[in-house]
């Protein structure tokens, strides 16, 4: 699946070029002109990466940071223009991951993107881990967390649960997911899905009001995230 990147970033062009770029090597990409927004598309987008400009309306790259920072570790690249060298050490300190001095090359920018995400991809095949609000998913070690809670998770309702909450509000057909989760030489048929949805909305139910598992009439599940909550 392409990774996601939220550009965040006030002049027109350069967000338009990065964009550009990012979608040509294959990445789904969102921009963002100004601070409010950025937070606002990163609850609904999720994005993978965030290229984060520091100079902005509304709210700094620097509020965007911190405000990200409280409950996320996604990886941030600071964009910062010429000459703001003290802020380089302070965007690290507030969490940033790496920076960029504009202007950059595009290649500079590509290999910088690709190395932050390549080190996210081996921390999450080390941690295959997921966490919303008052929901732990662990298929490393199969545990379910419910309100700091365990619960006994079969494994592969963990794993159906795991699945849909790692793309969240992507709707997934009950064949897709026999596909995936049980995989192509299981021969259940959808009602399997139904069973196990089932059992894990029992677990699951009115746990939080920013996430939700839910039917999409006529074609499947997805776990959906509100964007509002
Ligand atoms: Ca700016």
């Amino acid at each position: 699946m392409a990774r996601k990147v939220l550009i965040v970033e006030d002049e027109a062009n350069i967000a338009e070029l990065v964009n550009l770029y990012l979608k040509k090597e294959g990445y789904e990409t969102m921009v963002a002109g100004d601070g409010g927004k950025a937070l606002e598309l990163y609850r609904s987008f999720r994005p993978d990466l965030v290229l984060l400009d520091i100079m902005l309306p509304v709210m700094d790259g620097w509020a965007v940071c911190s405000k990200i920072r409280e409950t996320d570790k996604t990886p941030i690249i600071m964009l910062t223009a010429k000459g703001e060298t003290i802020d380089k050490v302070a965007g690290l300190e507030m969490g940033a991951d790496d920076y960029i001095v504009k202007p950059f090359e595009m290649k500079e920018l590509l290999a910088r993107v690709h190395a932050v995400l390549r080190r996210l991809g081996d921390e999450e095949e080390r941690t295959r881990r997921l966490t919303f609000d008052g929901l732990v998913i662990n298929l490393d070690s199969y545990e379910l967390e419910v309100r700091g809670k365990r619960v006994d998770t079969p494994p592969k309702e963990l794993e159906l649960l795991f699945h849909l909450a790692s793309s969240p509000n992507r709707v997934f057909t009950r064949n897709q997911l026999l596909d995936e989760v049980w995989g192509f030489d299981y021969f259940g048929d959808s009602r399997t899905v139904d069973v196990h949805i089932k059992r894990l909305r029992e677990k699951l139910e009115g746990v939080s009001d920013q996430w939700s598992l839910k039917t999409v009439w006529g074609v499947g599940y997805k776990f959906e995230l509100h964007t509002n909550a």
